[in-house]
């Protein structure tokens, strides 16, 4: 008995350190693939290429899904991976490209300053910025961001990296004040992916025996809703996260700090629990500024940042934006701070999509100037934002037969600009008062442009079949992960749905395969709740007439997904769309989903009229739920089609891994072989 045990001890050893031996063979691979890809980099500054050509990256990656298909590896891990390797090989060669332009490739030293010490965010940052630029990096770790300034100002550093906006708590506005009077030039910026853990000395602390906290302010307001549930604590604001971690790594028991698992594993802290922070993408958006500015060569994309004031009267700032709008420059982002020693008076911060020295930015910074009373650039730099290349769906599963059946072919919505007259009872919604179709955008999905399928189980029953589906979404082209967590039942001993529980494994199999989610709320004390978690919201059939529930889902900012009532006419769903609409809320999504009729062979009737006549009166995208029209599986596919063939916006569809098993609506569930069929057809 002890010698198998003995040898099996002894053989998982072996295997582990074989395991090691790969890994670092992978590592030595990845690292001649870098030298590689800077050697093209040299050749593209030579021929004056474009860094990206997505072309070339979507072909080497459908070869590298199918070649890891024959080894047996998952596409989706190795689509994830080498997104990933793509991603530093961009950002490597812009930074290469970058130097050149701006003579640095001879730099033997980068001093950096940063906020905080050993193990803050800003520190890694920085690392991730210049682990890609010549030079060895010296860090000057500061206490305060004045002082990350005056370094970079005095010349002791020659770079310094702050933290601008964060996607959870917003824009750092202490460093949009610092720009106000610094001279420095924003010369480069970097993203990184911030995860909040809850540090100790004492291993076995628990969250709820907490007594004393050390946590940076905007790390505190990042993790607001955790710190609200933590109780009675004692708060202690620290200047960076570093400093946080060491006063708890000294402090006596009962301490706790919020910083990263790298910072905590520096100053011997145990992990208590991860993940804190509100929002799940959790990402800081840095600047990197240098007294001189930089020049962004013409073949990487940069980003150009302003800072303007203008006259205090009616109109200034509108005249003033009009600018890129009419040189059709994209602003990312308009930030505004009080200006300083002028109460009352803003600063705007303008970034902008587009390099200081193409010509219709000349001519836009040109304008402006002569129409705001202050004008600043604050730099132009590479912009760090790489849209991942995606793997056509198809590609994904070539195993699936071709599809069978006829294509159907959407027809031509010039009809859709036909003007109908102003309705009685409702105008927001009316082609009359909006001519042209409202497009509506979630994530990496788009509602009322092409044809979008929204796919998924009738309920989120659990963890395993939710993920399953959602895996089966991604994989076959559908861009929407639909799951019902409220469920309206006729009968009160139904299931009624998992509720927030279900929310939560329907928001985290979303997240894991990049697809946003669309849950019923099925009472106006849920709309709050819901609409932090599910990117957009369902409104029942049932429900279609709740007044209060519209009224409250139109101050929600997530699109509705609104049904069409079993009993309602098309000018009553217009109607209920108008509750919406009329409480600010412009993003309406309607859904025929079959009406009662005397016809018992379906479960309802499909009114596919009601598509066309839809999208002549409202300019409000139109999709079709066969599932729940039809009722029965046979029949969902035949109606898919025709919901296309009518112009339909897209579908709302559901499937299930065992329909038979399923805890609702089991008899109108595709299996998943059907599905894949349908997806075969549609994409
Ligand atoms: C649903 O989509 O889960 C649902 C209950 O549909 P309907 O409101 O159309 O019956
Ligand atoms: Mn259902």
């Amino acid at each position: 008995m002890s010698n198998t045990t003995t040898t099996t001890a002894d053989d998982i050893d072996k295997t582990r350190s074989t395991i090691s031996d790969v890994d670092r063979q992978l590592l030595d691979l990845l690292a001649t693939r870098r030298n590689l890809s800077l050697k093209v980099a040299d050749s593209k500054i030579q021929a004056g290429r474009p860094v990206r050509d997505r072309d070339i990256e979507r072909q080497s990656l459908v070869d590298m899904v199918r070649r890891g298909r024959d080894l047996g590896l998952d596409p989706h891990l190795v689509t994830k991976l080498f997104q990933g390797v793509i991603e530093d090989s961009v950002l490597l060669q812009q930074a290469r490209l970058h130097a050149r332009e701006n003579s640095e490739d001879e730099t033997d030293l980068r001093r950096v300053a940063y906020l905080g010490g050993e193990g803050s965010y800003s520190q890694a940052a920085c690392r991730k910025y210049f682990t890609r630029r010549a030079g060895k990096l010296v860090e000057i770790g500061c206490n305060s961001f004045e002082e990350v300034l005056e370094k970079a100002e005095s010349g002791e550093a020659d770079h310094a990296v702050l933290p601008i906006e964060n996607t959870t708590s917003g824009s750092i506005s202490d460093v949009y004040d610092l720009l106000q009077h610094t001279g420095l030039s924003i010369v480069g910026e970097v993203t990184h992916k911030i995860e909040h853990c809850l540090l100790s000395a004492d291993a076995g602390l628990l969250p709820g025996q907490v007594k004393t906290l050390y946590v940076h302010p905007q790390v505190h307001a990042q993790c607001s809703h955790f710190l609200a549930r933590l109780g009675d604590v004692d708060v202690i604001y620290c200047e960076s996260t570093s400093h946080a971690v060491e006063k708890a790594a000294s402090a006596k028991s009962g301490a706790a700090a919020i910083a990263s698992r790298e910072a905590g594993a520096l100053w011997g802290l145990f992990e208590i629990k991860s993940d804190l922070a509100n929002q799940r993408q959790n990402h800081t958006r840095f600047i990197v500024v240098a007294r001189k500015p930089a020049h962004v060569p013409e073949t990487v994309p940069a980003k150009t940042t302003l800072m303007i004031s203008v006259d205090q009267k009616p109109g200034a700032l509108v005249d003033a934006l009009t600018v890129f709008r009419d040189q059709g420059i994209n602003m990312l982002k308009l930030e505004s701070r009080p200006l300083h020693g002028n109460p009352w008076e803003e600063l705007f911060y303008i970034d902008l999509l587009g390099n200081i020295r193409d010509q219709i930015m000349v001519e836009a910074v040109d304008t402006l100037a002569r129409r705001a009373r202050f004008l600043k650039v604050l730099g132009c730099y590479p912009s760090e934002d790489v849209i991942p290349t995606e793997v056509p769906a198809e590609l994904l599963r070539e195993n699936v037969k071709a599809a069978s059946g006829p294509k159907s072919k959407a027809p031509e919505k010039a009809e859709d600009k036909k003007v109908a007259a102003a309705p009685k009872g409702w105008k927001l919604g009316s082609r009359a008062h909006k001519p042209d179709n409202t497009i509506i955008r979630v994530g990496n999905a788009v509602i009322g442009e092409g044809f979008t399928v929204m796919a998924g189980p009738c309920s989120v029953e659990s963890e395993e079949q939710v993920m399953d589906c959602a895996e089966h979404v991604r994989a076959h082209g559908a861009t929407i992960l639909r799951g019902g967590c409220f469920k309206p039942r006729t009968n009160p001993y139904s299931f009624q749905g998992l509720g927030y529980e279900g929310l939560d494994l329907l928001k985290a199999a979303g997240d894991r395969h990049g697809l946003p989610i669309i849950t019923e709320v099925l009472a106006p004390d849920q709309v709050t709740e819901v609409a932090k978690k599910s990117d957009i919201l369902q409104i029942g059939a049932r429900n279609m007439q709740n007044f209060p529930l519209l009224r409250l889902v139109g101050r929600a900012n997530r699109p509705v997904l609104l049904k069409r009532g079993m009993m309602a006419s098309l000018d009553e769903l217009l109607q209920a769309a108008e509750y919406i609409l009329s409480e600010g809320n412009r993003q309406v999504i309607l859904c025929e989903r079959g009406i009662r009729t005397f016809e018992p062979a379906t479960r309802n009737t499909l009114d596919l009229s009601a598509v066309p006549l839809l999208k002549q009166m409202s300019h409000l995208p139109v999709v079709v739920d066969p599932s729940h029209a039809v009722g029965r599986r046979d029949m969902v596919i035949p109606m898919v089609r025709a919901a296309k063939a009518v112009g339909a916006d897209g579908i709302i569809v559901e499937f299930h891994p065992k329909p038979e098993e399923a805890l609702s609506d089991g008899p109108q569930a595709l299996t998943f072989p059907m599905f894949e069929e349908m997806m075969a057809e549609l994409v």
